[in-house]
């Protein structure tokens, strides 16, 4: 049995993968809190820090919190128990548990973010949408769905294996779909992409009103089909995605996805009047 591998261990590995280099320039990815040096028998894994992904992490015995959203944006000016951020710093120090965010620089790497979306959609021959010029990197996933089928029905897809309450979408229902692009999270920067990618559809998250404008034709109908599905719905798939990749890597470590959803924002669906 190999031995308990140490938080720098694991963050040597992920960085491997995913290189801190390739996050973005306004990013923190990397080790956040804690001790290099800490073994890890047991790691949770959860898109976004919060008290109760602390809660359960004491409950399994975790020593290392992986979450994909860093906690730490900005400098923190003290680190006392009254506000979210240091609060969760001050308790994550006294319960010796560390934590590290993979951000950004999982977004780019081949087998990231937007893959386990594609994958969850079902989508084959994935490939960047926006390679970088390495082509190693890049943002959001293209691919084709195994035979075309009217947006309506595609809408029924993506609610039921994202599990989200409701979507935002522009689109004609009876439009055929097969081409699809994807982007885990705040993707409305790669819609021109999308659509000169020949995408039939593009699904991402935290798309602004007049983004929705900038798929009408001269007639104005939507083309490619723009969907909002959530932006913890499209990255929540990272938690597995880092599962697997972490247990095959370190298999006499305890990996665990949280059961609990990290999302604070809930959907008002009004009864029927
Ligand atoms: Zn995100």
């Amino acid at each position: 049995m190999p031995n308990t591998p140490t938080v720098r261990q694991i963050a040597e590995f992920l960085e491997a993968w995913a290189p801190l280099s390739s996050a973005m320039s306004y990013d923190n990815a990397g080790l956040q809190v804690g001790n290099p040096d800490t073994e890890v028998r047991t790691a949770l894994l959860g898109l976004d820090m919060t008290p109760e992904l602390l809660n359960e992490a004491k409950t399994l015995g975790a020593t290392l919190i992986v979450t994909h959203h860093p906690l730490l944006f900005r400098p923190l000016h003290a680190v006392t128990t009254e506000t979210y951020v240091p609060n969760l710093v001050w308790r994550l120090a006294s319960e010796n548990i560390a934590l590290y965010s993979i951000h950004t620089n999982l977004d780019a790497a081949s087998g990231g973010v937007s893959f386990a979306l594609a994958e969850q959609l079902g989508l084959a021959d994935t490939e960047f949408l926006q390679p970088s010029e390495s082509g190693e990197t890049g943002f959001g996933v293209i691919g084709s769905l195994p035979a075309p089928i009217r947006l309506q029905a595609f809408l029924e897809i993506i609610a039921e294996r994202l599990e989200t309450p409701a979507l935002r979408y522009a689109g004609d229902p009876e439009a055929p779909i097969r081409r699809v692009a994807v982007c885990g999270g705040a993707g409305s920067n790669l819609i021109a992409e999308a659509a000169s990618c020949g995408a039939d559809a593009y699904i991402t998250a935290d798309i602004k009103y007049h983004d929705f404008f900038n798929v009408l034709d001269t007639r104005g109908h939507p083309h490619p089909a723009l969907i909002d599905a959530g932006h913890y719905e499209t990255e929540k798939f990272t938690e597995s995605l880092l599962v697997e990749a972490l247990a095959k890597q370190f298999p006499q470590t305890a990996w665990r996805r949280t059961k609990t959803s990290t999302s604070p924002v809930r959907t008002f669906i009004p009864p029927k009047r």
